[in-house]
């Protein structure tokens, strides 16, 4: 096993993620079966209690981890599908080790941070890499060098990289070269942070550093000779376009052969699906807008899969996109404003928990039902889409989600069954893998092209099986289903109307978008043709 270490110098916002995931997926197109863990030095046990106006979106994996957004971002670069194990936390590590010491593991002992803690961590990073069955493992350690959280983390691969095979394990280590007023690049800041990491022992092998324009070779050198780190060892990550051109640029940087070189790896295969897709990103024609309207409108890290998935979509249909987020509360303060709905090819409501804003989005649903626009309801946007179809074309008046009203004489969402005596809220919910049968001749079956389906899921709400038949007297059909349980709720005869229980957003990849996203993005361009 390889392992790859990722650490953050200077602040934290760099694109850490992104550089982990782009070393991998240079790494895959290799040849190499390569994995990644993240490192989250918070004492959540895992981002399912967090809130996404926070900490960005929570991103959820087949087993049904909550996790870390960059995990997302593994999964989409590596094309893979990761556990909740690949997400460690400072949480899991001490209730663990303090669970072991309960149980009279550590019988005599004082459990201490060095080397019990460490030893955890160790032990966790080594099975979860010996059970990917990867020949490289990239672990990124989350936060800034120097935050106190982090410490043991940085400790337990120092004692790694004693321990591991000489060239087996590698530190690249993420910094900023920021500009000074007169546009120089300045390099002290990158010092200070690798000042800070041989404080703790570490020896970066590599310095990626984020900068607005490509590195000078005076800066080059300069970082070389402070930082004690051959010239072609620095490699300069200036902004780039888009996240998906970074893997080729820390191609051509050379950081790929640098990293192989260094750990004794060798290949002359090479995969060129990224680059090809790149390629189609940069030759897309037309346009498709599509209005989202949700609750944390104003950061888009909330709904970043979403994001991801439409993108992917768009790429695929060779369109041009453009999104805008819109808050629901404004239609609930001026109703009026839903009308401005009229100029999207498509509405999107993305899932969401509590009350805020759920009529907003009931009255986005309504107009996008009414006036034929593509609607794409995922989670709680299908939930809502069935509240809306409830009570306005079922007649079932003030029919609700017990969610947002308890005494709603028409539940037609309600707690899941099993949900009902859950106290404890953390991972708790209907989360991750299931099926769903499709029904024969319908959209849902059309969009994925078989009748089975197995999507990730988050939700403690679900379609009431009591008002199914009033609701598909008039007109919705319950085009997937899990036994009795609503996956798909979607309107035939529409441009396109689709809303899933199931966040398809997971599982979109860069190259292989997932159908519902692309279904919804050929729907809103054909309407666009028809419209114009
Ligand atoms: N709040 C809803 C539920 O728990 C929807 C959840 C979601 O959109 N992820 O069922």
């Amino acid at each position: 096993m390889k392992y790859i270490i990722v650490t953050g110098g200077v602040m934290s916002g760099l694109g850490k993620g992104i550089t982990t995931a782009s070393i991998g997926r240079n790494l895959k197109n290799k040849g190499y079966k390569v994995t990644a863990i993240k490192i989250d030095p918070y004492i959540n046990i895992d981002a399912g209690t967090m809130s996404p106006f926070q900490h960005g979106e929570v991103f959820v994996l087949k087993d049904g981890g909550e996790v870390d957004l960059d995990l997302g971002n593994y999964e989409r670069f590596l094309d893979t599908e990761l556990t909740r194990e690949h997400n460690l936390t400072t949480g899991k590590v001490y209730q663990s080790v303090i669970l072991k010491e309960r149980r009279g593991e550590y019988l005599g002992k004082t459990v201490q941070i060095i080397p019990h803690i460490t030893n955890e961590i160790k032990d966790r990073i080594r099975k979860v890499a010996a059970k990917s069955g990867a020949d490289v493992c990239l672990v990124e350690v989350g936060g800034t060098v120097g935050d106190i959280e982090s410490m043991p983390f940085l400790e337990a691969v120092r004692q790694m990289h004693r321990e591991e095979p000489k060239g087996d394990l590698a530190f690249v280590h993420v910094t900023l070269v920021p500009m000074d007023p007169q546009g120089d690049q300045k390099t002290k800041p990158t010092q200070h942070s690798v000042k800070e990491l041989r404080e703790l022992g570490l020896t970066p092998h590599v310095i990626v550093t984020r900068c607005k324009e490509p590195l000078l070779d005076s800066t080059i050198s300069k970082i070389s000779l402070f930082c004690d780190v051959p010239e072609e060892a620095v490699i300069s990550a200036h902004d780039a376009k888009d996240i998906y051109e970074v893997p080729i640029m820390m191609e051509k940087e050379g950081l790929t052969d640098y990293l192989m070189k260094l750990m004794n790896l060798q290949s002359d295969s090479v995969d060129t699906a990224w680059a090809q897709m790149v390629d189609r990103m940069h030759n897309l024609k037309g346009k498709v807008n599509i209005g989202i309207v949700g609750k944390y409108t104003h950061l888009e890290d909330s709904y970043l899969s979403i994001s991801a998935s439409i993108k992917h979509a768009a790429i695929d249909c060779g369109v041009n996109y453009c999104t805008t987020w819109i808050n629901a509360e404004s239609f609930e303060k001026d109703p009026s404003l839903v009308a401005t709905l009229s100029k999207y090819d498509g509405i999107l409501v993305p899932g969401g928990f509590g009350e805020r804003g759920v009529e907003g989005k009931i009255m986005a649903i309504r107009y996008a039902r009414e006036n034929d626009i593509p609607y794409l309801g995922l989670c709680l946007g299908m939930q809502l889409s069935v509240i809306e179809f409830a009570r306005h074309v079922s007649g079932l008046e003030n029919a609700n989600s017990t969610e947002f009203d308890e005494n709603t004489p028409y539940p037609v969402i309600d707690i899941l069954p099993e949900q009902e005596n859950v106290v404890d809220m953390g991972a708790t919910m209907r989360l991750g893998d299931y099926e769903a049968d499709l029904k024969s001749g319908s959209l849902a079956e059309c969009v994925y092209g078989c009748p089975k389906i197995i999507e990730r899921h988050r939700h403690r709400y679900e379609v009431n099986p009591n008002f199914v038949d009033r609701i598909e007297e008039k007109g919705m059909v319950f085009s997937g289903k899990n036994r009795n349980r609503m996956e798909i709720a979607e309107i035939p005869g529409k441009k396109f109307f689709f809303g899933s229980q199931f966040h398809p957003e997971f599982k979109s990849r860069p190259g292989r978008p997932s159908p519902p996203f692309r279904a919804f993005v050929e729907a809103m361009m054909s309407s666009e043709r028809s419209n114009s």
